[in-house]
């Protein structure tokens, strides 16, 4: 164990650390908590008069906006049925493009001017709010002076109650735009995307003859990781408390290469943590359902159930504040960075998603007969389309300074994307795409039918972990996304390519049935021009290795390999008419959030330079010049005493040393010349000059590390931070 005051200091409290009482108490003989504190539709159903009930759920249905008297009797019930649960307050929770949450609080109470005061919640309250929106970010979209920005109620998102041993909140889940109406957050692109392609999904199921159709929605499951440290290590770790990242740190002795991690049993004290943030999240309505170990040591992850993409989204966001507040106070430090420690695996959020509603199902979902699985195909035939014409925007989707540690290195998918579609399906594709399947690989459902479309099995298939996108017998998995990301902004990218590949294959299905072709051969011909003309971005192969790179290359797919190369992607003229045609942004907001993307790559990195460069000025320098003053006295020492002092060890410290100072010197420089750039070509330098300069930084600083003396190294080391808990 070390010697060094400050780690050991840290040990200790974790030695001595007791695990908090249960921070929520749950009825675990009736599990009536779940759902406990949301303002569902069942609640609605008790408390509202039926005629404003069945109004409001119509709205949630539809997704339209709430009529103006129900919301006053809606807002009415909503407070009775809060304060009975000790709330005072309510905000209104928005999710702005800082990829954070937003809350503004504002209480109950009105004064009524006689000294007294008036518990009061009415419609408009409810449905709107009017935040400053200055100090969000808006990419030019807002002059300061028109600083309003408005909260409207996701009517299909449920209130909920935040506990606090201080006071309960009622919290209503918002859009947030800007007084002439452009989208200031990740949730209104999401219902407009979703709106956007339940129309054209619409289109496509009345061509294969459903009445009675509803509504059509994403449904999004994400897994989420996460890093669990001790917040006495963290305490001791600048780069960890404003980075999120440590930017310093020698690989440990035993890294990750046992794999004695992965699905092992979970430590104790961890296992403390998930419960509470479990039953807290069961009382919030989000159905937190599986947790294990991850890769890495000190690694775990969660998955809820699939939700609507919407709700998945708010969900997934309550997810990392619930973990945030609960770890802390478990005596952890929850990390969502994508790489938050070097050479160690990173942390992704793989996002599960398919498209369907509840009269005609799942709509990824091979079906039991051909006329189904003709449907089912039509579907991935989109995904197909959308994912070969659109790779640059999905890239663009999950695109972070954070995310780019992670991408491409053999740990999570390249910056290349493509579709895996597992053997079975691949094989009927690939029929389809030489002039008609007419069988299925899987031996027993061959079916030669009016179709000549083979049955399929609702097998999973095998698995390709190196695929950004893959079928996994239900669903699509986009396994790009990074863990600190939110989920809204791949699924609006989702929604809206859909939205254009059905839209195509709606037109194209109709122009040729009313050119007097029939629907069967309607669809085996449009099968077979998107195999043509898209199937070069399906490979089933190996993702990580060189060879897809050069033949992605060949194939014509994108590879933008860093957040600065995907940016672009923002406002290139096919992104531009896309989305303007299917309604989810405008010109200007999509220049807004070009801008926005390319600040937030700036100031991360520059945070990021300004840590390095403190942490190894006054921490890393100070103990290494010590330890050479000591190796020096030494020298002295043994000389005076007449012996022939050894010398390497001095000098190796001192080299180093003499690197370090040459590493700081050269990241101020680099700093410095950010000055001379603007906007993209800024973030292309701080890419080009500011990261390799504070690369060069830390090798001297993880070399030194590694011969420095224990007792004077106040950081705490990988070692300690990823194994002890
Ligand atoms: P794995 O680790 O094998 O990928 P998990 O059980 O950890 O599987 O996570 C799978 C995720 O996919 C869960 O969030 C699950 O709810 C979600 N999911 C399952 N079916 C669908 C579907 N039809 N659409 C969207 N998400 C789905
Ligand atoms: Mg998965």
């Amino acid at each position: 164990m070390t010697a060094n005051p400050t780690r050991l200091g840290a040990i200790r409290a974790i030695e001595n650390h007791e695990t908090p009482d249960a921070f929520f108490d749950v009825d675990a003989k009736t599990g009536a908590t779940f759902g406990d504190n949301v303002f569902s539709l069942s609640v609605m159903k008790q408390r509202l008069p039926k005629s404003v009930f069945k109004s409001v759920a119509a709205t949630i249905q539809k997704g339209e906006k709430l009529d103006p008297a129900v919301a006053d009797i809606v807002a009415s019930a909503m407070k009775d049925w809060a304060m009975e649960k000790g709330v005072t307050h309510y905000a209104h929770v928005f999710y702005p493009l800082t990829g954070l949450t937003a809350e503004k609080h504002d209480s109950f109470m009105e004064p009524v001017g006689d000294g007294t005061a008036v518990w009061e919640f009415s419609g408009k309250t409810l449905v709107q709010g009017e935040p400053d929106a200055s100090s969000f970010p808006n990419g030019g979209i807002r002059a300061t002076f028109e600083a309003r920005g408005y909260t409207g109620w996701d009517v299909q998102s449920p209130a909920y109650i935040l506990e606090n041993p201080n006071g309960n909140t009622l919290c209503i889940p918002t859009i947030f735009v800007s007084m002439t109406g452009e989208a200031l957050d990740h949730k209104t692109p999401l219902l407009r995307s979703q709106h956007a392609m339940s129309e054209q999904a619409k289109r496509v199921l009345a061509l294969f003859g459903h009445s009675d159709i509803d509504n059509v929605v994403s449904y999004c499951g994400p897994e989420q990781e996460y890093f669990l440290v001790d917040t006495a290590f963290v305490n001791s770790r600048p780069d960890l408390l404003n980075a999120g990242r440590t930017l310093f740190g020698a690989k440990p002795p035993k890294g990750q290469e046992f794999d004695d991690h992965y699905f092992g049993a979970i430590p104790e004290r961890v296992l403390g943590f998930m419960h509470d943030t479990e039953r807290a999240l069961f009382k919030l309505g989000v159905p937190a359902k599986t947790r294990h170990n991850e890769v890495a040591p000190g690694q775990f992850e969660i998955a809820p159930v699939f939700e609507r993409a919407n709700l998945a989204s708010d969900h997934q966001q309550l997810i990392m504040s619930t973990f945030k507040s609960i770890a802390k106070a478990h005596g952890f430090e929850c990390l969502f960075h994508e790489k938050p420690f070097a050479g160690v695996n990173g942390s992704g959020k793989h996002v599960n998603f398919s498209f369907g509603n509840g009269n005609q199902g799942n709509f990824l979902n091979p079906g039991d007969n051909p006329h189904d699985n003709a449907q089912f195909l039509v579907f991935c035939a989109a995904v197909i389309r959308a994912v070969h014409l659109y790779g640059g925007l999905l890239r663009l989707s999950i695109a972070s300074a954070g995310n780019d540690h992670r991408l491409g290195a053999n740990e999570a998918p390249p910056a290349i994307i493509s579709i895996f579609l597992g053997d079975q399906l691949q094989d009927v594709f690939a029929q389809i795409a030489a002039g008609g399947a007419t069988s299925s690989k899987q031996k027993g459902v061959l079916s030669v039918g009016v179709d000549t479309l083979p049955d399929l099995t609702k097998d999973a298939g095998d698995r390709n972990r190196t695929s950004p996108m893959a079928f996994t017998g239900n669903r699509f998995e986009f396994r790009a996304a990074g863990s600190n990301q939110t989920v809204a902004a791949p699924m609006v990218v989702i929604n809206t390519i859909m939205a254009e590949a059905l839209d195509y294959l709606a037109t194209e299905l109709e122009s040729a049935v009313a050119g007097g072709a029939t629907f069967n051969e309607a669809v085996q011909s449009v099968l077979a021009t998107v195999m043509a003309q898209h199937g070069s971005v399906v490979f089933n192969g190996n993702g990580y290795s060189e060879e897809w790179h050069a033949e992605a290359e060949k194939r014509g797919l994108k590879n933008l390999r860093t957040t600065v190369d995907a940016l672009p992607e923002h406002i290139s003229p096919e992104s531009k008419k896309l989305f303007s045609t299917y309604g989810v942004f405008s010109e200007a907001e999509l220049d807004s959030r070009f801008e926005i993307g390319v600040e937030q790559y700036v100031m991360t990195i520059n945070v990021e330079a300004n840590l390095t460069e403190e942490i190894a000025r006054t921490t890393i320098l100070p103990a290494s010049v010590r330890y050479q003053t000591e190796l020096a006295q030494n020298v002295v020492t043994l000389k005076g005493a007449g012996l022939e002092p050894d010398t390497t060890d001095l000098d190796e410290v001192s080299a180093l040393i003499g690197a370090l100072r040459n590493g700081i010197s050269d990241l101020v420089a680099a700093k410095d010349g950010a000055h001379e750039h603007e906007g993209l070509a800024e973030a292309a330098y701080y890419r080009d000059a500011v990261l390799p300069a504070m690369l060069a930084v830390r090798e001297a600083a993880d070399a030194l590390e590694a011969v420095v003396a224990d007792d004077l190294w106040s950081l705490p080391t990988y070692q300690e931070m990823l194994f002890i808990r």
